[in-house]
Formats: C-alpha cells, structure tokens, sequence
C-alpha cells in the first residue's frame, strides 16, 4: 500500500505510518496512491480523484471538508475521513488570542514600540469582562471559545439552527437578536451553501456598533468587500481573521482596511494538534488495514 502525505503533518508521522506500507511526500506518485492524507492545501476535485485510479481512502488531518468533493468520492468507493475532535482546544485558543489581542490593541502596541514610539495616550484598552459573546456555529470549536469567554466574565450567546441547548451558551433563534446584543461575534459555522456570504452589508447592519469580529471558521462566510466597509463606517470596532478565500489570499479588501488583525490560516497548527492529528490518523489506518 502507498501512502501519499501531501500536505504539512507532523515530522514524525511518516515514521509512525511505515508499518502500514510504504509511505511518501512525492505528489508526483499520487497515481500509485491507495490513502492520500491532506489537511487544507490539497484540494481533492474530481480531476483529483481521476488522477488517483488506485485511490481507496482520503484522510483529511483537520475539519473542514470543503477542500475535497465528497460525492465524487462517494461515487468511486472512496472512503473520506477528517480527524474532526483534534483541533478545537487549538482552534479556540487561537480565536481567543485574537478576541484579547484587539481591544488590548497588541499588534499595535508591539509595533509602533519597534518604531521607537510611546503610544500610551493613544492606546485606550477596553476590558472582555463584563461583554457578551455571540458564537456562530455553537459546535466543538464553539464550544471551546465559549468556555474561555465564561472563564474572563463574559455572557455567551450561541446560533446555531442544529443545536438546540448548550450547557455554556443561552442559545438564541434569531440570528438578528444574537448580532444586536454581541460585543464580540465568532465565527465557527462550516463553509455551507446556508453560511457562504452569511456576513454581508446586511447582517453587518445588525450588528452592535463597534463590535469585534473574529474569524477562525472559512473566509467565504463572509463578504470581506462589506466587512471591509464595516471597519471603514465604524459599525466594527475590529476584525480578526485567520481564514481567507484563498491560501494564501491573491488581493483582499481587508488588506487595506483599518483594525484588521491578520492570521495565515494557522487555527490547527499547534505541535499538540499535529500529534493528535498523527494519532487518529494512526488509528484510523489501523482499522483500514485489519478490514481488508
Ligand atoms: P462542528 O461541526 O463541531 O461545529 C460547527 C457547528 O456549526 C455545528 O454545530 C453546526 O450545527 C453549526 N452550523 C452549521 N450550519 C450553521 C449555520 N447556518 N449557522 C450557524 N451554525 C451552523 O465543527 P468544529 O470542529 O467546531 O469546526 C467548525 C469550523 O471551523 C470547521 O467547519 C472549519 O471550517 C473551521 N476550522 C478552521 C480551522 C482553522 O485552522 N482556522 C481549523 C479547524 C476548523
């Protein structure tokens, strides 16, 4: 059996996996490949899959599943499997930095204090304590922020059409009820054909004037033209962002617009993740090869 690694995993994963088959990093033999591991780069299309007439199985170290066309898959017999549970601890902590290091104004304090300047009139912080936090997408990601909000004082709020209690948010049906009453609003919904555009000119209307948004769920749930616009009118105070419409983006209105806190998709990219990550992957090719 090939295993094909075609994206960053752990150093130490090719190794792990020799007792399985012969395991390679050379996307040129991706025609000889039975399993192909991806997270996020590789994108499975259906020319993908046709390139790959020996391939049995696609695990995706990661979340999302927006990177590879599942019903292709399905159609060939190809089994696809995430390692969904690895990544929410390193996920939330990341949107949690984020949530912190903008109404703390980190970025900047850093770097005007590189420019040898003194912006300690200028810098005016405002405390999470006391706020309310709406999260989109009230799942495992969710949740973990969620946690970490109550833990700094702050009332949670969660939408989300499939989860209908939450021991650590008040759920709210109404998407303009959760928006008009949050300080901070997190984005943890998947890239659906329901979220894609979901934050545009006129969800950002309902929207408390100066709320922070913070973004560690897809790019393409929002429309970064309006949340640019948003930052610009004032109605957001900031917007922290760690997904893109591409990785890397090629040009984005978000590059040029004030209180943008800017991420290179890096939400699972904690060493701990990566072992987790190697872990289920582990297991996962375990099960594989005792069925076959
Ligand atoms: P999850 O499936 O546990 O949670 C997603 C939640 O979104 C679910 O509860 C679902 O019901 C909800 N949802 C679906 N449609 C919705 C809608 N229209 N409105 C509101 N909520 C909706 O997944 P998770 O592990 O929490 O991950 C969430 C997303 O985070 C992933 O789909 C992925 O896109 C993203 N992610 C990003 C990174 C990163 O590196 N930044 C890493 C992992 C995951």
């Amino acid at each position: 059996m090939l295993i094909l690694i075609s994206d960053a995993f752990d150093p130490g994963l090719p190794g792990k996996l020799q007792k399985y088959g012969e395991v390679t990093d050379d996307k040129g033999r991706l025609a000889d490949a039975e399993v192909v591991l991806v997270r996020s780069k590789t994108k499975v299309t259906r020319e993908y899959i046709d390139s790959a007439p020996h391939l049995k199985m696609v695990i995706r170290g990661g979340v999302g599943l927006d990177n590879v066309d599942l019903e292709y898959a399905k159609e060939k017999g190809i089994i696809v499997h995430n390692t969904a549970a690895a990544s929410s601890i390193a996920v939330g902590e990341l949107a949690f930095a984020m949530m912190i290091a903008m109404p703390n104004h980190l970025s900047r304090a850093d770097v005007s204090m590189h420019e040898g300047k003194w912006l300690k009139k200028e810098l005016k912080r405002t405390e999470l304590y006391g706020k309310t936090l709406g999260v989109l997408g009230m799942g495992r990601i969710g949740t973990e922020i969620g946690k970490r909000a109550k833990a700094f004082g702050m009332k949670v709020l969660a939408y989300d059409p499939f989860i209908k209690s939450s021991e650590i948010a008040e759920m709210k049906t109404d998407l303009k009820e959760l928006l008009g009453a949050s300080d901070y609003v997190s984005l943890n919904m998947p890239l659906t054909d329901d979220t894609r555009g979901m934050i545009n000119k006129d969800t950002l209307t309902l929207c408390k004037d100066g709320a922070y948004m913070i973004n560690t769920g897809r790019g393409k749930c929002v429309i970064e033209e309006d949340v640019a616009n948003a930052l610009k009118g004032g109605r957001l105070a900031g917007y922290a962002t760690d997904v893109w419409y591409s990785d890397p983006p090629e040009s984005s209105p978000l590059m040029d617009a004030p209180n943008v806190l800017m991420a290179p998709h890096i939400g699972a990219s904690t060493r701990e993740n990566l072992l987790r990550i190697g872990e289920i992957i582990d297991q996962l090719l375990g099960e594989y090869v005792r069925k076959q």
